[in-house]
C-alpha cells in the first residue's frame, strides 16, 4: 500500500510528515509471524510484573510521567510532523491527556484495584465472607489509530500495566515514528523489558496480534476494521473493547451565547482537521439564531491560517491521506446535489499543499445526505435549521453512531434534561469535546461507536478480571441444599422461601419455624 505521504512494506515503514511530505522515521515493520512470539515474551515479562505489588507499579508508571515531561517538545514535535496536527493541539490533546491520565490512575489505583469486601444480605449465606479480587487479563493487546497517536494508546497502556498486565502495541503505519517513541517511552522509565512491546505494521499485523490471542483487545479505529476486529476476537472469544467512530450531534439553543457557540462549534469542527472521532460533525440550530449562528460559523472558519502543523500559529493542519480529502469532496457534492449550500471553504487549497482542505461550513443540510449520516472524519461543519428543541434531539438521536454530543443554551437546568434524552456515550453541557482529556470521565460510545469504556475508574476496571472469593466462616457445617433430599426438605425449603420472600410480614413470620427445618434438617449425605 503507498500514498504520497507514506508508503510501507512488509518489511519497511517509511513515515512522511503529511504537510511537507519529509520522512519522519524508517521503521522496521513486524513479520505478521512474529507477532506470536513476541506476545510470548510480554507473557513471560507479565507474569513478574504482576507479583510487584502495586504501589511499586504507581512509581513506574510516576517515572514514566516524568520521562514524557521531559520530553514533552520532542513528544508534540513528532507527533505534529508525523500526523500533521497543529504544534498546540499535540500539547493539549496529545501530551496532556497522556499525563493526566497517568497522575490520576496512580492516585486511584489502590483504592479501585485493593480487593473489596462484598456484604452478604442473605441470612442463609451471612457465615460467609465475600471478596472481590481484581487480577490482571495478562497481555491485553491494543490497536491504535493515528490520529491522536500518543494519547490514545497511552491512556489505554497505562491503565493496563498499573493493573499488573503486559502490553502489546500495534499503532497505525501513518504514526509509526511515535508508535515507536513510545516503545522508548517505557524503557527509558525502567519497565521490565518486554512487557510493554510495540509491533509496526498495517492490518496484516494487527489481525496477527489477535490471532496471537492476547487476554483482552483494546480497539480503537474506523466502524469498518472494528467489525472485522470484532469478528476476530468472536472467533477466539477474546473480550474486547471497541472505541469507533463518530458522528457527534451539537445542540445550539435559542438562548445560547451565540458568539462562545460559534468559537467551539468551528474548533470542534476542525481541530486535528476534523479527523477527530469526537470531531462536532453535525449541528442542530433553533431557527431563530440559526442563520447568525451559521454566518458567525463561516466568518470564524475563514479565519483560520492554514499550513505545517509545526508552525504554533497554525490553525489548521493537512488531512492525514489523499482518500480522507476525497470522502469529504464526495460527500460535500452529495449534499450540494440535494441542495445544501456551502457558505465558506470547500475547495483543495493547493497553495498550502496537497493535503489541504478549506474548513468548510455547509448549511440546507437534511438527513438524506450522507454528510448528515456518514462520519466524515474531515474539516466539515454541516448546520441544520430546526424547529424545536425536541427536533433537535429526535435528529441527534437519528444516527447509527453515538460517541457523544453537545447541548448549548444559557439553562444549564435544561441542557442536563437534554443530555439525558440524547443517546451518547458522554455529552456536554456548553462544552465540547473536551471531556475526553478529563481523566476521571469514561470515554466509550453505544451503536456504532462501539462497546466498553477507556479513560477514568471504569476504563482502569476494563483492564482486570474481577474474581469473587467467598470464605466459609463455618467450615464443619454441611450445607441444607446439599444431598439427602426428601418430602421434608422440600417443605423447609418452600417455608425458607416464603420467610425470605413472602409479601407480607404475617406470612414471613408463620415460616420461621418451617425455615428452620431447613438449616438444622437430618437426612444429609
Ligand atoms: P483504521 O480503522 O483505518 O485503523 C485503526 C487501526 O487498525 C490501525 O492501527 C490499523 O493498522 C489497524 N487495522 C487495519 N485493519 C486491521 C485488521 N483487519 N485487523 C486489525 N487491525 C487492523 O482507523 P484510522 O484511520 O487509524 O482512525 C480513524 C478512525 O478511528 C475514525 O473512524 C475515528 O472516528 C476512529 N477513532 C475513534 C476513536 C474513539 O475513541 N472512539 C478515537 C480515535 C479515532
Amino acid at each position: 500500500m503507498t500514498s504520497p505521504s507514506r508508503s510501507f512494506t512488509a518489511d519497511r515503514i517509511e513515515s512522511r510528515g503529511p504537510a511537507a511530505g519529509d520522512v519522519i522515521a524508517q521503521i522496521e515493520a513486524t513479520r505478521p509471524t512474529r507477532v506470536s512470539e513476541i506476545l510470548a515474551e510480554a507473557r513471560r515479562a507479565q507474569t513478574e510484573w504482576a507479583e510487584i505489588p502495586l504501589r511499586i507499579r504507581c512509581k513506574f508508571v510516576r517515572c514514566l510521567g516524568e520521562v514524557i515531561y521531559r520530553r514533552r517538545a520532542e513528544l508534540a514535535e513528532l507527533v505534529s510532523r508525523e500526523v500533521g496536527k497543529p504544534i498546540v493541539e499535540s500539547q493539549f490533546a496529545d501530551l496532556v491527556v497522556t499525563l493526566e491520565s497517568g497522575r490520576y490512575l496512580t492516585r486511584i489505583a489502590g483504592p479501585e484495584l485493593a480487593p473489596r469486601r462484598v456484604p452478604h444480605s442473605n441470612p442463609a449465606v451471612r457465615a460467609k465472607s465475600g471478596w472481590l479480587l481484581h487480577e490482571p487479563y495478562g497481555v491485553i493487546g491494543i490497536i491504535a489509530p493515528w490520529n491522536f497517536p500518543l494519547a490514545i494508546p497511552m491512556a489505554q497502556i497505562i491503565p493496563a500495566v498499573l493493573a499488573g498486565n503486559g502490553v502489546v502495541l500495534k499503532p497505525s503505519p501513518f504514526s509509526a515514528g511515535v508508535g515507536a517513541a513510545i516503545g522508548t517511552l517505557f524503557s527509558e522509565a525502567g519497565f521490565p523489558p518486554k512487557l510493554v512491546q510495540v509491533v509496526q505494521g498495517g492490518g496484516e499485523v494487527g489481525s496477527a496480534l489477535i490471532d496471537a490471542r492476547p487476554d483482552k483487545m483494546i480497539f480503537t479505529g474506523s466502524v469498518e476494521t472494528g467489525r472485522k476486529v470484532a469478528e476476530a476476537c468472536a472467533r477466539l472469544l477474546i473480550p474486547c473493547v471497541l472505541e469507533l467512530g463518530g458522528k457527534d450531534a451539537m445542540i445550539v439553543l435559542a438562548d445560547a451565547d451565540l458568539d462562545v457557540a460559534s468559537s467551539a462549534a468551528v474548533w470542534a469542527a476542525f481541530s486535528n482537521c476534523g479527523q477527530a472521532c469526537v470531531s462536532a460533525e453535525r449541528v442542530y440550530a433553533e431557527r431563530s439564531i440559526a442563520v447568525e449562528f451559521a454566518a458567525l460559523c463561516a466568518e470564524k472558519a475563514a479565519r483560520l491560517r492554514l499550513g505545517s502543523g509545526r508552525d504554533a500559529n497554525i490553525e489548521i493542519g493537512p488531512m492525514i491521506q489523499p482518500t480522507q480529502i476525497e470522502r469529504v469532496e464526495e460527500q460535500l457534492r452529495d449534499a450540494v446535489a440535494r441542495g445544501a449550500q456551502i457558505i465558506t471553504g470547500g475547495r483543495r487549497r493547493a497553495d498550502a499543499g496537497p493535503g489541504f482542505f478549506e474548513p468548510t461550513v455547509i448549511t440546507g443540510v437534511n438527513h438524506t445526505m450522507r454528510v448528515m449520516r456518514e462520519e466524515t472524519f474531515g474539516p466539515v461543519l454541516a448546520i441544520q435549521e430546526v424547529a424545536s428543541a425536541e427536533e433537535a434531539v429526535r435528529l441527534a438521536n437519528d444516527s447509527e453512531f453515538g460517541l457523544a454530543a453537545s447541548v448549548w443554551t444559557a439553562n444549564s437546568a435544561r441542557g442536563r434534561v437534554i443530555a439525558a434524552q440524547l443517546r451518547a456515550g458522554a455529552v456536554m453541557v456548553n462544552d465540547v469535546a473536551s471531556y475526553f482529556g478529563i481523566a476521571e470521565a469514561p470515554h466509550g460510545g453505544r451503536g456504532w461507536s462501539g462497546w466498553g469504556k477507556t479513560h477514568s475508574r471504569i476504563g482502569l476496571l476494563e483492564m482486570v478480571q474481577v474474581k469473587y472469593v467467598d470464605v466459609d466462616r463455618l467450615p464443619r457445617w454441611p450445607k441444607p441444599w446439599w444431598y439427602g433430599y426428601s418430602a421434608a426438605l422440600s417443605a423447609a425449603a418452600d417455608s425458607f422461601i416464603a420467610w425470605m420472600y413472602a409479601p407480607t410480614w404475617l406470612e414471613r413470620w408463620r415460616n420461621v419455624r418451617g425455615a428452620l427445618g431447613a438449616v438444622f434438617r437430618r437426612g444429609r449425605v
